[in-house]
């Protein structure tokens, strides 16, 4: 059998547009003719499939990112939304009823935990946070009522690595789903290979790369991703989190480029990482031999697309970190913001900003500190200049 390859996967697609054009054609419609009335009726009956009914249902412009997406995670199917919060809220909603539980990783981006800990218990579903890298803790939290494991392959902010293996062996001996966000690390790792029952990505962040608009998307079998459209019961059709034709298209001509961004994100990384580590900094990245997963990490990864875009440095405290990150954007290293996964450089300070939610108490018992700045480095060209300019920062600082 050939060997799963996601970047060919996605090479191998080839789309005609309407008039013969090299990229599909867009569609401008919110709604879609029937020639004969009966048709419709069907349609609002589950009696056929690959019709087009009404853009929040399908539409030809997202089942082509659809399909593209599936092919990067190899499932059977996937759908887009309109951003990586309406992907992991309404697979949630979709799986799980009143009274059921998740058993989430406790390393989690700020606003899916803020969702689980706030938002979710107003329907009777409660999350228990821990530990997702101590695979008895998460066998101790699942109970009868369990019926998500929930993690993220590469965590927001504290870059934990998660065993998807372990935790998919875990779900099925409990017959309960494994939901796995696989944001920080597209190509790296295919977790639905690795036994993941649902994938979901925020598409604002390396996919499409460009830092022009939010999107999301769901990865799983068939079966899920079209009970998520059903026209009764469907989480995205009934909450509506559709992405916008025009902005489906432009993420699918940047996922054609995903392969380049992904390798030079992690060139650059791995490269300045190494050296500011042997300048003495507190430096965590998946891919030097001292983070404690870079060994679980090299069993589980694509390993041509290496171990990523972001690391964090820990400056100590927030004074140094702000002061630091003003630095950098005074140097124009890159942008003093929220969201990763650009061509061009962004930071931020987790532990103040999207890591807020997470309450004081918890934050310090996973070691996520004011001090701790994460950096998505960019796409550039020579790394070594911006090494130079890093290190000129970091030594102000210290002077
Ligand atoms: N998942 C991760 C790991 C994230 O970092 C983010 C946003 O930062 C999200 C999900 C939410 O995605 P979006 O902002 O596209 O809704």
């Amino acid at each position: 059998m050939a060997e799963f390859n996601p970047a060919d996967n996605i090479q191998d697609l080839q789309y005609f547009g309407e008039f013969g054009g090299v990229n599909p054609s867009i569609t401008d419609s919110s709604t879609y003719t029937f020639l004969k009335a009966g048709k419709m009726e069907e349609i609002f009956e589950h009696e056929i499939e690959g019709c087009y009914l009404y853009s929040r249902h399908w539409n030809p412009t997202n089942k082509y990112l659809s399909q593209a997406i599936a092919k990067l995670e190899g499932t059977e199917s996937a759908s887009v939304t309109g951003s990586g919060m309406a992907a992991i809220t309404c697979s949630i909603l979709q799986i799980c009823n009143a009274g059921d539980e998740i058993v989430s990783s406790r390393t989690i981006y700020g606003g899916t935990y803020a969702f689980f800990k706030n938002f979710l218990p107003k329907y009777n579903i409660n999350t228990k946070f821990v530990d997702t890298t101590n695979l008895e803790h998460v066998k101790k939290a699942i109970t009868s009522k369990t019926k998500i494991i929930y993690c993220e392959t590469i965590s927001n902010p504290m870059l934990e690595v998660s065993d998807i293996v372990a935790l998919s062996k875990i779900a099925k001996e409990k017959g309960i789903k494994l939901v796995v966000d696989n944001t920080f690390s597209p190509l790296i790792f295919s977790p639905a290979q690795l036994g993941a029952d649902v994938v979901v990505h925020s598409m604002t962040k390396f996919i499409n790369g460009m830092s022009d608009c939010v999107s999301g998307a769901i990865c799983g079998s068939k079966e899920f991703i079209d009970s998520l459209y059903d026209v009764h019961s469907g989480a995205c059709m009934l909450l509506g989190p559709v992405l916008d034709s025009l902005r489906s298209a432009n993420i699918l001509k940047n996922l054609r480029t995903l392969h380049i961004r992904m390798k030079q994100h992690s060139t650059n990384a791995m490269y300045i990482t190494k050296k500011l580590l042997d300048d003495g900094y507190k430096i965590t990245y998946p891919g030097l031999e001292k983070h404690p997963q870079h060994q679980l990490m090299k069993q589980m990864m694509n390993a041509e697309f290496g171990f990523g875009g972001l690391f964090v440095i820990n400056m100590g405290d927030s004074q140094k970190a702000n002061r630091l990150m003003e630095a950098m954007q005074n140097s124009n290293i890159g942008y003093l913001a929220v969201s990763l996964g650009s061509y061009k450089t962004l930071f931020s300070a987790p532990g103040g900003s999207t890591s807020s939610e997470i309450p004081e108490e918890e934050r310090k018992s996973m070691g996520l500190t004011d001090g701790l700045v994460r950096v998505s480095i960019g796409l550039d060209n020579n790394i070594e200049r911006t090494y130079q300019l890093m290190s000129q920062c970091l030594k102000k600082l210290s002077s």
